[in-house]
């Protein structure tokens, strides 16, 4: 049919599209409209707006099952996300995209947590925010491994500073080579039991460090940044759930409500990106072509610059459906690395025991997070390991467990609460995760799903490396443990897959040269220069530490490199 609207073309014409609205979409939107650019934010999932948190105020008692989800519901809509015994609860629920309704097929197992809402998965994070070095910069080079990145520390670090100061970090600064300090707000601070931990780790082994976990909770409140939107944490730890006080960082309550003051923001949910369309002539992308989840009908949305923060496996599923003469195998793709690369951190591995001493004492409230420790294996010639490159880190935490809870029910169990238990501390290791070509994600176009576009096949899997890097995992958490005098130390080291630890990135690699990498130094497509990709897909390693502060701050440096191109006439 004829389209009998002149305007049609100029009302869906923006100067720029950001493709999805989670960590790294929110934050190109804001940047894109804090610099005057009308932007047009394409999210595939519905609208959430910051406030809606359906679970935020409920108490384990108010839901279903106490909080659990049956056995019955596990298997028909969430049978591959239930492999993460944790992962699927009442609280929770109505953020996970369900098995069933976006299936994909795995040659090997691949976890696969997704959010399809505005916000994404940035309502769900951990919150754990870690810089990265050069350690982690340089490693590719120094060990000959897939391919050298095209920036250093110093190129991202002032990018750093400006994206935390937005974010707001609570952490303690330790002066660590590996993870270098940022812009913090106050810790929340260590437990008598970890400081306790810190302590005789610290005099055991000199280079392991036990530190508050640098989360993006605001453990103070800034007018001047956070400007009413973004209240302190009042420690309830519902994060997860969505933080009425906006407290901690998320899409919904950062980066969307400044985008929105500056009234260059537009959020179309329900729009599904389903391939950027290329202009040979130009040799630049025009529009992106959108399936409207609820009519199903197709349309095109066109813009001067186009940021795929879609996360990383749909920023690289929507290149690789975005196939043209030019570029058949996919967007981009004259490297064929287009999908490959693949990586998580893995984890499924930790240590536990029980402290003794500290019976005397006790801690009061709530945190929203526990302590870290950095990687300490691989980071200079003193630690170099034979067995293995890179290394690891661990995220954990103690507290006091009531009395013995084995007691009947009824009377002497309750009275047995009330008694003061012992200490527990357990730590979980997250290891790093080498770039292999061969660990890809590629597109199944005979296998469609309901809204008619290509399902998406995992084949990725943990190799020696990393297989040897987790045995030394467990080992240094058992010796750690032993270090603080902790007794009934017990250990796991689990069979887990990529996916499972929801720091997948790598599948749309920066590199130097575009014959072995999809992305510039400035995230942006070696041979077509208007489209940037700023989510995960990006990484050309995995580092041990979380990423998504990273993406953060590659989004955001990108962002500034895409509009000085532009006033340039550069795209
Ligand atoms: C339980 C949990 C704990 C975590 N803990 C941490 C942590 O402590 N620290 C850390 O750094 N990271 C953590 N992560 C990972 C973190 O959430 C991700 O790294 C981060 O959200 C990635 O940001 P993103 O913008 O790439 O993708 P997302 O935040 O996933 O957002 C992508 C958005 O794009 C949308 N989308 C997808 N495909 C399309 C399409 N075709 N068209 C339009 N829209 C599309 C999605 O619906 C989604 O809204 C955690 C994740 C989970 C689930």
């Amino acid at each position: 049919m004829a389209n009998l609207n002149g305007k049609a073309a100029e009302q869906m014409t923006y100067d720029a599209i950001v493709i999805g609205s989670g960590i790294s979409g929110g934050m190109a939107a804001m940047e894109l409209c804090k610099k005057g650019l009308k932007t047009l934010v394409l999210e595939r999932g519905r609208m959430v707006k910051h406030g809606e948190y359906p679970t935020a105020n409920l108490d384990t008692w108010d839901l279903p099952f106490n909080n659990l989800v049956t056995q019955e519901e596990k298997a028909l809509h969430y049978f591959k996300q239930s492999r993460l015994s944790w992962w699927v609860n009442q609280d929770n629920l109505h953020w996970i995209v369900k098995d069933d309704e976006y299936p994909y097929d795995e040659i090997n197992r691949f976890d696969w947590i997704r959010g399809h809402h505005v916000g994404g998965r940035s309502i769900m994070w951990g919150r754990h925010c870690y810089r990265w070095s050069d350690i982690d910069f340089e490693a590719n080079a120094k060990e000959g491994i897939a391919v050298d990145w095209p920036i250093r520390y110093r190129d991202i670090a002032p990018w750093y500073d400006y994206v935390e100061t937005f974010v707001g970090i609570s952490g303690m600064k330790e002066g660590l080579k590996q993870v270098p300090d940022g812009k913090f707000l106050k810790p929340f601070g260590l437990n008598c039991a970890e400081q306790k931990l810190r302590e005789k780790v610290g005099a055991a082994f000199p280079k392991r460090v036990i530190t508050q976990g640098r989360i993006a909770n605001l453990s103070e409140y800034n007018p001047a940044v956070h400007k009413g939107i973004r209240g302190q944490c009042q420690t309830r730890n519902r994060c997860w759930r969505g933080c009425p006080y906006g407290a901690y960082y998320c899409s919904l309550s950062g980066p969307f409500p400044v985008a929105e003051a500056t009234g260059n923001l537009t959020i179309r949910p329900h729009s599904i990106g389903a391939e950027i369309i290329y202009d040979k002539e130009t040799k630049k992308a025009t529009a992106v072509r959108v399936v409207d989840a609820e009519s199903g009908e197709s349309l095109e949305f066109f813009a001067k610059i186009i940021f795929c923060n879609a996360s990383t496996i749909g920023s690289t599923a929507i290149l690789l459906n975005s196939r043209s003469e030019r570029f058949p195998d996919g967007m981009g793709n004259d490297s064929g690395e287009l999908g490959h690369n693949m990586m998580d951190h893995h984890y499924g591995m930790g240590v536990s025991g029980v402290l003794p001493g500290l019976e005397d004492t006790y801690y009061k409230g709530r945190r929203p997070g526990g302590f870290y420790i950095p990687r300490f294996r691989n980071i200079d010639n003193a630690t170099k390991q034979k067995d293995y490159l890179r290394g690891f880190g661990y995220q954990g935490g103690a507290s006091r467990r009531r009395g013995d809870l084995s007691l009947p029910a009824g009377k002497i169990f309750k009275d047995g609460l009330t008694i003061p238990g012992e200490y527990q501390i357990s730590i979980t290791c997250f290891g790093e995760l080498l770039p292999y070509h061969e660990n890809k994600m590629q597109l199944n176009f005979n296998k469609l799903d309901r809204h008619e576009m290509p399902t998406i096949v995992f084949d990725a899997t943990l190799r020696d490396n990393e297989q040897a890097l987790r045995k030394d995992g467990v080992q240094c958490g058992i010796e750690m443990l032993e270090a603080a005098g902790c007794r009934n130390i017990s250990s796991y080291n689990e069979e887990t897959a990529p996916g499972a630890c929801i720091h997948e990135m790598g599948t749309a690699r920066m590199g130097k040269d575009p014959k072995t990498s999809v992305l510039n130094k400035w995230n942006q497509i070696h041979t077509v220069k208007n489209v940037f990709v700023t989510d995960g897909a990006c990484m050309t390693s995995s580092g041990t530490q979380n990423p998504s502060i990273t993406y953060m701050a590659l989004t955001a440096r990108a962002v500034d490199f895409a509009y000085k191109a532009l006033n340039k006439r550069e795209l």
